[in-house]
């Protein structure tokens, strides 16, 4: 069973910015406000994600780490309106075959927090009682110490803290109500506060895209049936900046989905600029049933039953900002 652990652990843990994506998704499933990200040495010596979510009771600890046992779907039909993030189970047993990896939990009514460790291809778990408030801390030290081939496909540590850096990023542009942060090599490097529902979105826009960003962008807020299309994106100005900034979320997930993509780059269409590529932060809800997200084991593309026609809202949500401004 390690030694399959061990395989899929290739699709799942690619490199440290994706075991950060894995546990940070985990700690949003748990219903945490708050999330502490430490990283040393670009992650290659330790990750470490510490949540307030709803914590993991004792007696399943040794479970979350056993491979396919997810708590979040029950039956399959859950499959066809998944609102969690993960739903596999993978991620946890996933790491924990190539890394040393500590699990720590507090349920808010369990009176003790109880800590499990698991090393690498060593299956014993155990399970012991430690101080620890409400919530989960998941610490993952010396990445693919037991795959020596893997760990020399490591990029150096800036490298790989830019990765972790980007997919933070990514994930506090989905959650503006949770606060987030970064620590590198001891250093506060990031912090993103939470901003309530009736908050200001821009401060975390500004904090994550920047000033160039939020000074030039134009504001979508669109709805046609039972889709909606919020967010921003650069008009095509030569002075803006920021035009690295292409995020598309789904029901809050982030994806970089081909049909999405060309809606995008039609609304641009015969925009005269050459130099100009666009910048954007768009956020697409649509009911559950009416999207597929199943499809790819890293998540990022989705089926849309009704392809069209969320492609051509999409197109016009666009392209009506763009006119408007254009005039
Ligand atoms: P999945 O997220 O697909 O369910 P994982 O391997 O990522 O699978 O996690 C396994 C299980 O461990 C989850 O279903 C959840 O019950 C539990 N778990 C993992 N991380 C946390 C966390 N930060 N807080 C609460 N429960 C967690
Ligand atoms: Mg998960």
């Amino acid at each position: 069973a390690r030694l399959a652990n061990q395989i899929a652990a290739g699709e799942v843990v690619e490199r440290p910015s994706s075991v950060v994506k894995e546990l940070v998704e985990n700690s949003l499933d748990s219903a945490a406000t708050s999330i502490e990200i430490e990283i040393e040495k670009g992650g290659h010596k330790r990750i470490l994600i510490r949540d307030n979510g709803s914590g993991i009771a004792s007696d399943e600890l040794a479970l979350a780490l056993s491979r396919h046992a997810t708590s979040k779907i029950t039956c399959l039909d859950d499959l066809e309106a998944i609102h969690s993030l993960g739903f596999r189970g993978e991620a946890l047993a996933s790491i924990s075959s190539v890394a040393r990896l500590t699990l720590t939990s507090k349920p808010e009514k369990q009176q003790q927090a109880w800590q499990a460790h698991c090393e690498g291809r060593d299956m014993q778990v155990q399970v012991n009682p430690v101080a620890h408030p409400a919530g989960t801390s998941v610490d993952v030290a010396d990445l693919f110490f037991n795959t020596p081939a893997r760990r020399k496909f490591l990029k150096t540590e800036k490298t790989e803290f830019a990765h972790i850096d980007e997919v933070v990023r990514r994930i506090a542009l989905s959650r503006f109500d949770v606060s987030f942060s970064l620590k590198h090599n001891g250093k506060v490097v990031r912090k993103y506060p939470a901003i309530s529902a009736s908050g200001n979105k821009i401060k975390r826009l500004t904090a994550i895209c920047g000033k160039g960003f939020t000074d030039a962008c134009l504001e979508i807020n669109s709805q046609y049936q039972k889709f909606e299309l919020h967010g921003w994106m650069l008009p095509p100005t030569e002075l803006a900046s920021g035009h690295e900034f292409q995020y598309v979320y789904v029901n809050g997930r982030m994806m970089r989905d081909k049909l999405i993509n060309h809606a995008i780059r039609q609304a641009f269409e015969g925009i005269d600029n050459a130099e100009f590529r666009p910048g954007y932060v768009l956020y697409l809800s649509i009911e559950h049933d009416q999207v597929d997200v199943n499809v790819h084991p890293a998540k990022h593309e989705v089926r849309f039953h009704q392809a069209r026609l969320v492609h051509d809202f999409i197109f016009r949500a666009l392209s009506d900002v763009l006119k408007q401004y254009l005039q």
